[in-house]
């Protein structure tokens, strides 16, 4: 039985990975509205990509909320050079958006996107392995003599 999706949109829903199964293909999602909660959704073989990892799913609570901020505030900063075009995706039926922006405008973009979305990941993956070394520590406490 397949967990279906919620109807809320990207980045609160983001992709985790795409899976293959029995040869289906299937995408992990994760909906940060929803009380991070996945969901698989079947996806067409042309859509999926099993060899590259979405949003890493130890990037939870208060910096997967960042980050969630943090990509809002950047596609509200894109949407502003994008022109919807009279085309529709056929993989989603959503309009395709055509960049309209100089080069330099979109480089600027991506650029403080891959910087600030590093960052996040770097604390919060900095806090995970802190929080794993205290559990080993719990699990197996040091004998002193
Ligand atoms: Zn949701």
């Amino acid at each position: 039985m397949l967990i279906r999706p919620c109807n809320h949109s990207y980045p609160e829903r983001h992709r985790v990975c795409d899976i293959e199964v029995d040869g289906k293909y299937y995408r992990i999602l994760r909906c940060v509205t929803c009380s991070e909660r996945l969901a698989f959704e079947q996806i067409r073989e042309e859509s999926a990509c099993t060899s590259v990892l979405g949003l890493p799913l130890w990037l939870t609570g208060e910096h997967l909320r960042r980050w969630v901020a943090n990509e809002k505030k950047l596609q509200t900063q894109m949407s502003e050079h994008l022109e919807v075009t009279d085309g529709l995706q056929w993989s989603s039926g959503k309009p395709v958006e055509r960049w309209v922006g100089t080069d330099e405008e979109y480089d600027r973009l991506q650029r403080e996107r891959a910087v600030s979305e590093r960052e996040i990941l770097d604390t919060a993956r900095a806090l995970q392995s802190r929080k794993e070394q205290s559990d080993r520590q719990l699990l197996n406490p040091q004998v002193h003599p």
